[in-house]
């Protein structure tokens, strides 16, 4: 049962632009500004529309809590700062998005943070990677854009016999579906910009602490959010608890079109198509098992040249040249230019971003249209191509 969310009994839980709350009396108030109390003090850490969001988020997952933070990537950030400290070694593959590689492997390295890059579907080189001093193993569910998935209950089984926590960005699945706590999953991460927002309304991220590593949302509240701020707005936690009422049946639907237009993609036989759910992909026994018959609406196509990329892209007349994932409409970029173009290029390949792939989130559209485009667009690539 969710708690009832506002005192009026709105349906919809109120936007509270406020900052600062009043209290009864001084004891009211200590209790607030010492946590021996839910009352919200300063909405910098606590703010009722947000709290509303974090509580819907605990109940749907069954986590001990969740905190929500202004991004993805200040979730990130403070997921791995609450396990790491100067001098420890974190676990992970060059296989992420391209802001939490460089966070990892740039930002945090000032700060005597060693990143090990391992590949992280050999489970013995991972094993060999972990040091006394290893805090955790960070992983993403289905990498971006490499659509890599590795056995995350294997990974936790290392992390765990290391006294570390297995971090995991889920953001390609919703955690609704990724039953994290099974797969020994203790920090689950995921940009809530994505799947969570619902057409693309906001920016936001949430870490969903499962209570199963010591101290994980007590550092997130009382020393993270307190001390370098990033908590969610409540406008933010707003569109994203209206996008939470649709997630289910949107994912249901954006997975369904993805299914059908890597399939149409496929059976053309000119381009590589890249999706988990398709049979023949590398990944899709584990992957099924792991996510329960989920596999998201990402994909990726291979084409036989970066110009043959950007012709398509310029092709386009349904779907949208832009970034983002799981928008309702759906989205065509170029990573290894774009998401990735400030980043080197030896980097870029050691990382696994080709110059010929492109990115392809789908949308709520008719998947017929979706396929049709993609179908004319490609032709055009790739007849210019042979000529
Ligand atoms: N994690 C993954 C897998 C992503 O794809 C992204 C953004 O594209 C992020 C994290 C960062 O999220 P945000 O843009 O909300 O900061």
């Amino acid at each position: 049962m969710f708690p009832r969310p506002d005192p009026y009994g709105a349906l919809a839980m109120p936007v509270y632009h406020c900052l600062a709350y009043e209290f009864a009396d001084h004891k009211a108030m200590i209790d607030s500004f010492t946590q021996k109390s839910d009352d919200p003090d300063y909405s910098r850490v606590t703010n009722p529309t947000v709290i509303n969001f974090e509580r819907m988020i605990r109940s749907l997952s069954g986590a001990e809590d969740a905190v929500a933070f202004n991004s993805g990537m200040a979730a990130i950030s403070a997921a791995v700062m609450a396990v790491a400290y100067a001098g420890c070694r974190i676990v992970t593959s060059r296989h992420l998005f391209g802001n939490t590689y460089l966070l990892l492997t740039r930002t945090l390295a000032r700060f005597g943070v060693e990143t090990v890059l391992v590949d992280l579907t050999d489970i013995e080189a991972v094993r060999a990677a972990m040091t006394a001093d290893t805090c955790c193993i960070y992983l993403e569910t289905i990498t971006n854009p490499q659509m890599e998935v590795a056995d995350i209950r294997a990974l936790a089984g290392i992390a765990h016999e290391h006294g570390a926590a297995l971090l995991a960005d889920t953001t390609m699945i919703p955690f609704i579906h990724t039953d994290a706590r099974r797969l020994g999953i203790d920090v689950e991460i995921l940009s809530s910009t994505k799947y969570l927002s619902g057409g693309a309304t906001s920016l936001g991220g949430v870490v969903i602490d499962y209570g199963t590593f010591p101290g994980i949302s007590a550092a997130l509240r009382k020393d993270i959010l307190m001390n370098l701020g990033g908590y969610m707005t409540p406008h933010a936690a707003y569109m994203q608890t209206l996008g939470m009422e649709t997630l289910a049946v949107r994912y249901d639907a954006q997975e369904r079109n993805a299914a059908e237009v890597a399939r149409a993609m496929a059976a053309r036989g000119d381009v590589e198509v890249c999706w988990p759910g398709l049979p023949g992909n590398p990944f899709h026994h584990l992957a099924s098992r792991q996510f329960g018959g989920r596999f998201g609406a990402m994909l990726t196509l291979t084409l036989p040249s970066e110009e043959a990329c950007f012709r398509c892209i310029d092709a386009l007349q349904l779907v949208r040249r832009a970034t983002n994932l799981f928008d309702n409409k759906s989205l065509a970029i170029h990573p290894a230019s774009t998401i990735f173009g400030t980043i080197d290029e030896a980097t870029r390949r050691e990382m696994d971003v080709s110059d010929r792939l492109i990115r392809l989130s789908i949308g709520l559209e008719d998947p017929d249209d979706i396929t049709a485009d993609l179908n004319r667009a490609l032709d055009i690539a790739l007849n210019s191509e042979q000529q």
